[in-house]
């Protein structure tokens, strides 16, 4: 028997808890008398922030460590998962690994009554309305709390990587038990804290665990983009078309690959008070996806199928509130937010001030110490739009 588990993280910002947990599975079944390794996926080259990437950890009570390599090794994907961990809710909207991959389900590879365990402040209901349906019932379940965000030098140690170990133990205690995750981690940290805190993840897990019915769930709509297969070569090799590229050329001269939907890397995305904007060019020229469109009334829309949520506009915007980032969970829809300016500009204030509310998030990637929170406060439409915005930095 072989019970095989996915850990979906963040490229970068959290590729060293996905590894942690995939290691400490490992550690942990082994502690219990079982054969176990993991590897990770490579997906995409080099790691970039944000992009959906996988651990997967293998355990087995009865093969021999060859027979588990032969079985699980050197696969690009995991065949089935009895258990997918997502340590950043947002990624239930679909994940791109790569380029001409296609947006993928979060879901995709959960066997029948497999769990989701899904890092969350948000309930079930409001996931699932993200996550599809599928012909079988399978199981959902959170660790609450934020995504663990940090940076590629360093690791946000705030109890994420115990909490899931576990809540692991409670979706399926025949990949860990909870005893072997405590004495694990009192003997490795010799830390009681760490113990308790796996322990009260795993009771938590037990009262809040959801079975998900055959059917239940979003619709799904993106499509898996079909490569040439072998038979399809032709003696001269096979032709593959080159992606098609264009649309007007950004300010440092690139372009949109528009089949690499990389929207999917993000967390947050920025929402724009297109009445504040002084047209400064700034977001179109710094963001490094090329996601602002220059409109034709001297705005800058922006293509949220692309935008990566890097942040980046919103601190170089210079008009206080006009660029705000936001959960990504917030949104059901990739619209286009200038287009719904331009129908209803005083509703597009409404939606856009509802959507921001007064968290203003930060995420100091670099320094480790995770996401910060401080307020943020509402500014008034501009009363004369050939005025200068209100509140405006000198
Ligand atoms: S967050 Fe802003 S700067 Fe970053 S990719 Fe999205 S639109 Fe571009
Ligand atoms: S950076 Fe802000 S003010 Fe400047 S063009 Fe973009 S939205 Fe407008």
């Amino acid at each position: 028997m072989i019970k095989r588990v996915e850990v979906n993280y963040r490229g970068i910002f959290q590729k060293t808890l996905g590894k942690y947990i995939g290691g400490d599975i490992v550690q942990i079944a082994s502690r219990m008398g079982k054969v176990a390794f993991s590897n990770g996926r490579y997906s995409d080259s080099p790691e970039r922030n944000g992009i959906p990437c996988k651990y997967f950890a293998f355990v087995s009570p009865d093969l021999s460590e060859e027979e588990l390599e032969a079985e699980c090794g050197a696969k690009l994907d995991i065949d089935e998962a009895d258990v997918s961990v997502v340590v950043d809710d947002t990624m239930v909207k679909g994940v791109e690994p790569w380029g001409w991959h296609g947006v993928r389900a979060i879901n995709e590879k959960l066997r029948e009554k497999g769990c989701l365990l899904v890092t969350s402040q948000h309930s079930h209901d409001q996931l699932l309305t993200f996550i599809p349906k599928q012909p079988f019932s399978w199981r959902l379940a959170t660790v609450e709390g934020p995504a663990s965000l940090a940076g590629l030098w360093v690791y946000k140690d705030d109890l994420t990587r115990e909490r899931v170990l576990g809540a692991l133990a409670a979706v399926d205690p025949g990949i860990i038990s909870i005893e072997a995750v405590e004495s694990y981690l009192l003997e490795k940290t010799k830390d009681k804290h760490r113990a308790e805190a796996a322990r009260a993840s795993y009771d938590a897990t037990l009262r809040n665990m959801r079975v998900v019915k055959a059917g239940e769930g979003a619709e799904w709509h993106h499509e898996i983009p079909r490569l040439p297969t072998w038979k399809e070569f032709e003696s001269g090799g096979v032709v593959v078309p080159a992606v098609p590229r264009g649309f007007t050329m950004g300010p440092r001269g690139q372009s949109r690959n528009e089949r690499f939907l990389r929207g999917t890397t993000k967390s947050h995305r920025p929402v724009v008070r297109f009445d504040l904007c002084i047209k400064c060019t700034l977001c179109w020229y710094d963001c490094p996806d090329e996601c602002f469109d220059p409109t034709d009334d001297g705005l800058y829309d922006v293509n949220y199928e692309v935008c990566v949520g890097c942040h980046k506009c919103a601190e170089v915007c210079p008009v206080p509130e006009c660029i705000v980032m936001v959960d990504e969970l917030k949104f059901d829809n990739n619209d286009s937010p200038w287009e719904h300016h331009k129908r209803d500009p005083q509703g597009y204030i409404k939606w856009a001030e509802e959507k921001k509310g007064l968290e203003r998030i930060h995420y100091p990637h670099v320094t480790g110490t995770g996401m910060e929170i401080r307020e943020g406060k509402f500014v008034p439409p501009k009363p004369d739009k050939g005025g200068p915005a209100a509140g405006a930095k000198a």
